[in-house]
């Protein structure tokens, strides 16, 4: 009943959309432009097809001859074969009268199918002029190998052309796509999104998801091939305070909820509390963050765990997929020298981030102890941009007021020329108060390696050091950048420098300031042993076990020794993260679990749609996922998210309130 009821409400909004302009109606405009800016015009012939009786006769019902090839496969070898094609015409290119060259492709590649009238049956030049590019064909024909010099070299195919014998449009295409995924000049990604169905029939894509698909089949391979077993967990779980925020799923239970997991974790610990050992699973994770560039609402982890295991165990297996995996889809070959190894701590002064890039140098350096006078308790980062001298005044004033430094007492830059190699400490902000400058500068000339022609940045900062990154590290990568648009810093384009970094500090202080602390990476993570004193008495001292898979700058994984203690895990919910009671009564059967005879063990999650969207060189994952989220979480092919009905709000005891 409900659906018939829906079918006419679409039929009206249908009929009045093809109507609006000499009809008045009381169908409301916004409903009827929402139905139009979601169809293309198949939908609105078909509704109005529909209204006039049955009509649907230029496609072929009922059988068709079996596929003998795909459309990339046929070489002159099978001259003279009778063949049967099947996949999507493009448009047809009529030479003259009697020769019209008619392309048809499929995921494998395109065929040249041909139509000479001298031996084609003549019905079929209709056919062929009246098929809309992207139409579904059959074809059947003869395998001719072109003349002597004819061949086209760009194609696989290039070799031969099908003369055509029979076609049958098994579903004509409306003459009025959006877009066709061969034309040179895409439009903008939300049409594309809108229409992903159309957009991933180019190549591109269809080569990007199908090596996902081979590279989660060489995971599955390469971890069953170590022992370990791979189990589904619940999409539908519970909401515990794990870090992101989660999407509530509401029931018809009033007042409960489910809430999608942030990741398997607390399952996969279960699961070794359950004898496990080795559990892997290819996941489908859901955080519900304000969308930063590149980040989907949900997403895909390669996630693992394992017990009875060291950091050691854990790295060798990952480095080992990742060998199997960068062979496979790329093959290259990696060694377990690729994978060096550096701490936060390193990485974080070094570097100013706790993902570096290392495929450059540029290091920070740490210069508090040659001018201790003015630095006091703080850290004095000094970074040498080489060659940054021919950056312009304006290039410098513009990062300056990017990064909010215009007035900043702590921050001062330099550039190098021959006239103030030797005092250019005296030009730095702050540092010209230092009493040391004149003993100190050529020392740290030498020792940073400083020429004319450098730029040379300083700032003042707090030595304890936390979070993802520091503002010396932000500019590192801005100059970076800026120094490979003006063609002074060049990156090999195939390098693939991997970093475990290391030993972070099990806690940060708390970036909403409601409690102390939060956890680094997540409540679960083990400290180092020699820390666990330090527990009650310095929390921001204590180390974790945990580690970061880095790739480029870029972090592709992270996992930890998880605590195994229900007694340690306890007191860091309850004393270090104060939760109250009530959220940490939500993990009780994890702390069940641990005091139920659970062995130690750790685990790691990689992002498979980063690792995904590396292997296949694009900059961003939604041209690695078939159906991604656009910004704000909207799904355009369905468009969601959507309204429910007051009935369902009601069904579920929800009510909107105004914002
Ligand atoms: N569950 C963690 C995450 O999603 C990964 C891990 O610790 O295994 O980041």
């Amino acid at each position: 009943m409900a659906a018939s009821r829906l079918l006419k409400a679409a039929l009206l909004v249908g009929r009045t959309s093809l109507r609006q302009h000499t009809v008045a109606t009381r169908v409301p405009l916004v409903a009827v432009r929402a139905t139009c800016c979601r169809g293309f015009q198949t939908s609105a012939i078909q509704r109005e097809q529909h209204l006039q009786g049955y009509k649907d006769s230029d496609r072929h019902h009922g059988k068709y001859p079996a596929r003998t090839h795909y459309c990339g496969q046929l070489r002159a070898s099978d001259n003279g074969q009778h063949v049967v094609l099947s996949g999507w015409a493009q448009s047809p290119r009529a030479m003259s009268q009697d020769l019209i060259f008619l392309p048809i492709r499929d995921s494998t590649g395109v065929t040249q199918l041909v139509y000479r009238s001298e031996n084609c049956p003549a019905h079929l030049k209709a056919q062929i002029q009246n098929l809309s590019a992207e139409s579904v064909i059959c074809v059947e024909g003869i395998v001719h190998r072109r003349p002597e010099g004819m061949a086209n070299q760009k194609q696989t195919t290039g070799e031969i052309e099908v003369e055509i014998t029979n076609i049958y449009c098994l579903n004509p295409s409306s003459p009025s796509l959006p877009f066709l995924p061969t034309q040179p000049q895409l439009p903008n990604e939300e049409i594309r999104l809108r229409y992903r169905y159309l957009d991933l029939r180019r190549d591109e894509l269809q080569k990007n998801i199908r090596l996902r698909s081979v590279t989660a089949n060489t995971v599955r391979q390469y971890l069953i091939g170590h022992g370990f077993t791979e189990i589904e967990t619940p999409t539908l779980f519970k909401s515990t305070p794990e870090g992101a925020r989660e999407f509530i799923v509401p029931t018809r239970k009033r007042g409960a909820f489910y809430a999608l997991p942030q990741s398997p974790q607390q399952h996969k610990q279960m699961l070794m509390a359950a004898g496990f050992d080795r559990y892997f699973q290819i996941a489908r994770c859901f955080r519900d963050e304000d969308l930063r560039a590149d980040r989907q609402p949900e997403f895909t982890q390669i996630d693992l765990e394992m017990s009875f295991i060291t950091v050691d165990d854990i790295q060798r297996i990952i480095e080992g997929m990742i060998t199997a995996i960068w062979d496979k889809a790329l093959g290259m070959k990696l060694n377990s020298s690729m994978f060096p190894h550096m701490t936060y701590h390193d990485a974080m002064s070094k570097y100013g981030s706790d993902k570096p890039d290392v495929r450059f140098d540029m290091q920070i350096n740490q210069i508090e102890s040659y001018v201790s006078d003015v630095a006091g308790q703080d850290s004095i980062d000094c970074m040498v941009v080489k060659k940054g001298s021919s950056l312009t005044g304006g290039d410098l004033k513009n990062t300056q007021k990017a990064f909010d430094l215009v007035d900043s007492k702590e921050f001062a830059f330099a550039k190098i020329n021959e006239n103030n190699i030797h005092q250019w400490l005296r030009k730095c902000g702050f540092l010209r108060h230092s009493q040391h400058i004149d003993s100190v500068q050529s020392k740290l000339n030498s020792k940073l390696n400083i020429e004319q022609g450098d730029l040379v940045l300083v700032n003042k900062r707090p030595n304890y050091l936390y979070g993802g990154n520091t503002l010396m590290g932000r500019l590192r990568l801005h100059f970076a950048n800026t120094m490979q648009e003006k063609g002074l810093l060049q990156l090999d384009p195939n390098a693939f420098k991997f970093l475990w970094v290391e030993s972070f500090p099990l806690f940060t202080p708390d970036e909403q300031g409601i409690r102390t602390w939060q956890s680094t990476h997540h409540p679960f993570t083990a400290p180092f042993d020699e820390d666990i004193p330090l527990l009650a008495t310095d929390p921001a001292k204590v180390r974790g076990q945990h580690y970061d898979l880095v790739l480029n700058g870029m972090e592709i994984g992270g996992g930890s020794i998880r605590i195994h203690s229900p007694v340690m895990q306890s007191f860091i919910f309850d004393k270090v993260l104060q939760l109250e009671k009530y959220e940490y009564q939500r993990f009780d059967h994890l702390i069940d679990a641990l005091g139920g005879g659970c062995p130690p063990h750790g685990g790691i999650a990689l992002g498979f749609d980063r690792l995904m969207a590396i292997l296949c060189n694009v900059a961003s994952i939604r041209d690695v996922i078939a159906f991604p989220k656009a910004a704000g979480g909207k799904d355009f092919v369905v468009n969601s998210p959507s309204e429910v009905t007051a009935a369902q709000l009601k069904e579920y005891g929800l009510r909107l309130t105004e914002e």
